[in-house]
């Protein structure tokens, strides 16, 4: 499908099915449960699923372009419809980046046929917990393991702030696999996909947050959990990998803010001309001092904008060095940026901006999150484009 039809497709969707329970999600923390049905039967469960295997093909960067126009109708929707296409594109075209054996690109290829029809053709959504409590991926193993029996894996741990917990049928859950007298090492990083039903997952905790309150992103339990041979996501060798070969695999959360950015800042200009649907039709355009402030609001956006469509379409493996600080650049301006602009909006709007029969209030929230989430946080983007602005590739003092 081209970019263009799959935008018309996710307006449609998200006008139609997202908006209308959004600020139900946020005011009740519930699961977007509803949302996923329209997902489901719009065929968007298969946006990054090949179209041999009954998807809609997007590729990265018509992707990154589409999602905006289902986040900019309900930002939880989409964050969490992130963490399903994240486990697609990993088991698809980032594995098909790496430079591996025949022999193990043929096996992996029977595991992306499952999960690709799994997500496209009978409509299961997966998860994608990486995260552990103070762990960075990059310094330090999961403790979270799978140990080889026959048949599988048994993998004991727990993920934290797991988006979809207790409502994805699959969890791509990232694991060290151990052995005994094998001391193990980043190569022995495997994602498995655990179905949410098997003996010994539980969910845990509570999510009652600032923002994003709807993508249940709870604790994931696993005791003793049975995981057969061939629920592999990424196989060991090759998980560890993905952050180095396709590291622009990782901003793929931003097009959920940079379309939420967009919602943010087309709330003001409404809101400016009197036109938000519920509200006295009270025009505060003409005040010079707001004509000022929607024209620093506009180039903010578009600097975000403008930088975040440069690096999602230079994104493939093994980018150069340039292409990789652009990325941590359009990073931090889309994740700092949505949340600068909500909250230079609440000040032009004012006051009567803030009830919460409006959105500008939640959106503002929701935007506060994106630079909190790893693997790029703001603060880890700025140390790693300062290191990368001042350091070739390899290069040590
Ligand atoms: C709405 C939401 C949904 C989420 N969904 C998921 C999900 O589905 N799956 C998943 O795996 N995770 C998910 N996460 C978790 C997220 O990716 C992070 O793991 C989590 O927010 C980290 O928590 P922390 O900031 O307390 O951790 P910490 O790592 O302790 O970070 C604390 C602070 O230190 C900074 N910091 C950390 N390391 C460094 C460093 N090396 N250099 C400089 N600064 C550093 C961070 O930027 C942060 O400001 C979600 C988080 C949110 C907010």
């Amino acid at each position: 499908m081209s970019l263009d039809a799959l935008i018309a497709l996710a307006e449609r969707v998200g006008r139609d099915s997202l908006a209308p329970n959004a600020a139900r999600w946020d005011r009740e923390g519930t699961f977007p449960t509803a949302s996923y049905d329209a997902l489901r039967q719009a065929g968007l469960l298969g946006l990054v699923v090949p179209a041999a295997h009954g998807g809609l093909g997007a590729d990265f960067a018509t992707y990154m372009q589409t999602v905006p126009h289902l986040s900019k109708y309900c930002a939880t929707t989409a964050l969490t419809f992130n963490m399903h296409c994240g486990c697609m594109m990993l088991t698809g075209f980032v594995f098909d980046s790496f430079d591996l054996p025949l022999e193990i690109k043929m096996q992996h290829q029977r595991r992306q046929k499952m999960h690709f029809e799994r997500a496209a053709r009978q409509g299961k959504v997966y998860a994608l917990p990486f995260s552990e409590i103070g762990l960075d991926p990059s310094q330090a193993l999961f403790s979270t393991t799978a140990k080889r029996v026959e048949g599988g894996w048994i993998v004991n741990g727990k993920k934290v702030f797991a988006s979809l917990a207790g409502h994805a049928d699959y969890y791509g859950v990232s694991c060290t696999e151990i052995a005994d007298g094998k001391q193990p090492d980043f190569g022995d990083i495997v994602m498995l996909s655990i179905a949410s039903n098997s003996p010994g997952v539980s969910v845990a905790g509570e999510w009652d947050t600032l923002g994003m309150r709807g993508t249940n992103s709870r604790t994931l339990l696993f005791k003793d959990v049975f995981v057969p041979e061939n629920e592999i996501l990424m196989p060991h060798g090759s998980a560890f990998q993905s952050r180095k070969v396709w590291p622009h695999l990782y901003m793929q959360l931003t097009c959920t803010y940079m379309g939420l950015a967009e919602a943010i800042f087309d709330f003001v200009v409404s809101y400016l001309r009197g036109e938000v649907p519920g509200m006295p039709p009270i025009k505060r355009r003409n005040i010079a001092q707001k004509q000022i402030d929607t024209a620093h609001l506009r180039i903010k956006l578009e600097s975000a904008r403008a930088n975040w469509l440069r690096a999602i379409k230079e994104a493939g493996p093994n980018p150069s060095n340039e292409a990789l600080q652009r990325m941590y650049v359009a990073q931090y301006t889309v994740m700092e940026g949505a949340a600068q602009i909500g909250f230079e909006a609440i000040r032009i709007c004012g006051g009567s901006a803030l009830q919460k029969s409006l959105p500008l209030e939640r959106m503002f929230r929701d935007a506060r999150c994106g630079s909190l989430m790893l693997p790029y946080t703001a603060d880890i983007s700025v140390a790693n484009l300062g290191r990368a602005c001042l350091y070739a590739e390899g290069e040590t003092d």
